[in-house]
This record gives structure tokens, C-alpha cells and sequence, in this order.
């Protein structure tokens, strides 16, 4: 069976993939994992919702129904409170240009120059979303909380990583092995809950 992970980045599809199969167990032997760069004259969607779950259920869809397989997507993003839960589903063109990390992260850090630690609660968010060829199939979401970083700190990771505090920790989330980052995510939580939905449609 294919399941095609919805998105062009090789960095999420493996990380995704790897969140996804649980390889010790028999039913995920069966399942193809396939990009979109295996669909190269797939419809473009454009991810013009207001929230992630919107963005996400309306690329799985309109992938499944594209390739007539299941289809994966994901939204995300960080939410911080002060910003009264933006950048949210802005948070990769936050800046303005789409993807500029550094910059992301720098205006987030001056929005919030000034604001006590007690104020400086943030979480990440990520919503999966299962799509078959008929339909929606499964929705799933995971958060993670922290708060906003006073300063940037590790080079791990990606997005918002530097500025992504952890008070139990006492590390921002770039300076996590991968390893544990998986276990704690917002995305390690959202794919482990889709993982039991595509067990129960795979056995
Ligand atoms: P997308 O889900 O790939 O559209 O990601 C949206 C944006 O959210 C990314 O560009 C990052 O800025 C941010 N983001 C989502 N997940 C993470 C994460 O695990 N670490 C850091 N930034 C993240």
C-alpha cells in the first residue's frame, strides 16, 4: 500500500516516516512511503487557512485525491501568548519572507524584548491529517509547550529551535538530540496518535 507524506522536503519526509513506521510491527511492512516529489504533476495547495488543521486537512485531501492513495499532511507552528498565539499558522513567512528562520526568530525575540519569563509562554503546535481518495480519515494534533528564549541558543534543528526554551531542561530545543526531540514534540505526539490510526486501516 502507498501513503504518499504530503510535502517536498526530504528533512520532514524522513523525519516523518521515521515518527510513522513502527518497523517491529508486521502491518507497516506493506506501506510504500512516497513523497510529492514521486507526484511531480500533482495540483499545487495552497495553505491559505486560518488554522493548522485547515492547512493540513486540505492538502491531504486534495493529494489523495490526486494520486488515489492515503495521503499525510502537516501543519505547524509556534504559538506564543503574548503575541496572543501568533505567529501561528504565519509562523514560516512570519518575517515576511517564507522560510527565513533567522529572521523569524529575530522578530519574534524584539516583539517580546522586555516581557518578564512569566509572560513568555509559547508552545509549538502540529496537526496530521489522513486523507483517502474518498475522504478524510483520521485528524490528529500534538502541542508542546515552553516559552520564548531571551536569546537564541543551538545550532540543532530547525524553524524557531534557537528561541525555544525548555525550563525543565534548561536548554532551548536546538540544543536536543534529534532522539529526544522526537520523543517530546509537538510532531512526535501528532505522528505517534496517526500512527495508530494507519495500524488500525493497515490490519
Ligand atoms: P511547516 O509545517 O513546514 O509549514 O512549518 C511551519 C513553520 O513552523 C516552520 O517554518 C517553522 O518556522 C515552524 N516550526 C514548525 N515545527 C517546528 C519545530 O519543530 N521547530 C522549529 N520550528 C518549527
Amino acid at each position: 500500500m502507498n501513503v504518499v507524506i504530503a510535502t517536498r522536503n526530504p528533512e520532514k519526509f524522513r523525519e516523518l516516516k521515521t515518527l510513522l513506521a513502527a518497523p517491529r510491527l508486521k502491518a507497516f511492512a506493506q506501506v510504500r512511503w512516497r513523497s510529492l516529489e514521486d507526484h511531480p504533476s500533482r495540483p499545487s495547495v495552497r495553505e491559505d487557512a486560518s488554522t493548522f488543521r485547515g492547512n493540513a486537512v486540505k492538502k491531504a485531501r486534495a493529494i489523495a485525491r490526486f494520486t488515489h492513495c492515503l495521503a499525510l499532511a502537516d501543519d505547524s507552528g509556534l504559538e506564543v501568548e503574548a503575541l496572543g498565539g501568533g505567529p501561528g499558522v504565519r509562523s514560516a513567512r512570519f518575517a515576511g519572507r517564507h522560510g527565513d528562520n533567522a529572521a523569524n526568530n529575530a522578530k519574534v525575540l524584539r516583539l517580546l524584548r522586555g516581557v518578564a519569563a512569566s509572560r513568555r509562554g509559547a508552545q509549538f503546535r502540529c496537526v496530521l491529517a489522513l486523507a483517502g481518495p474518498r475522504g478524510l480519515l483520521a485528524v490528529t494534533e500534538g502541542i508542546w509547550r515552553g516559552r520564548v528564549a531571551e536569546a537564541p541558543a543551538g545550532r540543532r534543528g530547525f524553524g524557531y529551535d534557537p528561541i525555544f526554551f525548555l525550563p525543565r531542561l534548561g536548554k532551548t530545543s536546538a540544543q536536543l538530540a534529534p532522539a529526544l526531540k522526537n520523543r517530546l514534540s509537538h510532531r512526535g505526539h501528532a505522528a505517534r496518535a496517526m500512527r495508530r490510526h494507519l495500524l488500525r486501516l493497515l490490519t
